[in-house]
C-alpha cells in the first residue's frame, strides 16, 4: 500500500465528472487500498477518487471513529437512489479545502447502491455522519465541492482564505 497525493482547491481534477467502472481490475483494488489508507493517515472520514487526482467513480468511507476497530467503505459506482425529504445542517470540511469548513444543508437520509470490489452490489441506507459523508463523497465524483452548496459571500471568503494560505506556502 501507499499514500497518494491530495489534490486541492483550485485544481481542476476537482471541478470533473468522474467516469464510470466498467471492469473492476487489480489497479482498481489498488487504488481503494491506497486511498483508505490516505484518508487514514490524514484523519478524514471519506475520500473521492478525483481527490488524488483520479477521474473514477471511486469513494472510500469510514465514519466508525474507532481506530481499532476499523470499518471501511470501499465504493464503486456509487449513485443516490433515495434520500429523505428532511435536511439538516451541519458542520463539514474537505480535505481538498484545508484547514476551512462550513455549515451545509444536507438530506437526513440517503440509500445508495454500489459495487464493491468482488463486483457484489450493495445498497446501504445512511444516517448522521454516513449520510453527510455519501453526499459529500458522491458530490465529488460529479466535480462538486461543499463550498458550492452555501451562500456566494461564505464562498468567497474561503476561497480568499485559501489563496492566501496558499501564498505564505
Ligand atoms: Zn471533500
Amino acid at each position: 500500500m501507499s499514500t497518494l497525493k491530495i489534490y486541492e482547491y483550485p485544481e481542476s481534477v476537482l471541478r470533473q465528472k468522474a467516469k464510470r467502472i466498467e471492469k473492476i481490475t487489480p489497479e482498481i483494488k489498488q487504488k481503494l487500498s491506497d486511498m483508505l489508507e490516505t484518508m487514514y493517515l490524514d484523519d478524514g472520514v471519506g475520500l473521492a477518487a478525483n481527490q488524488v487526482g483520479l477521474l473514477e467513480r471511486l469513494v472510500v468511507i469510514d465514519v466508525s471513529h474507532e481506530k481499532d476497530d476499523p470499518k471501511p467503505l470501499k465504493m464503486i459506482n456509487p449513485e443516490i437512489i433515495k434520500h429523505s425529504d428532511e435536511t439538516s445542517e451541519g458542520e463539514e470540511g474537505c480535505l481538498s479545502l484545508p484547514d476551512q469548513s462550513a455549515v451545509v444543508e444536507r438530506y437526513d437520509t440517503v440509500t445508495v447502491r454500489y459495487m464493491d470490489e468482488e463486483g457484489m452490489e450493495h445498497t446501504i441506507e445512511g444516517k448522521g455522519l454516513l449520510s453527510v459523508a455519501l453526499q459529500h463523497e458522491l458530490d465529488h465524483l460529479e466535480g462538486k465541492l461543499f463550498i458550492d452548496r452555501i451562500s456566494p459571500l461564505k464562498r468567497n471568503i474561503i476561497i480568499r482564505k485559501l489563496r492566501k494560505d496558499k501564498r505564505r506556502n
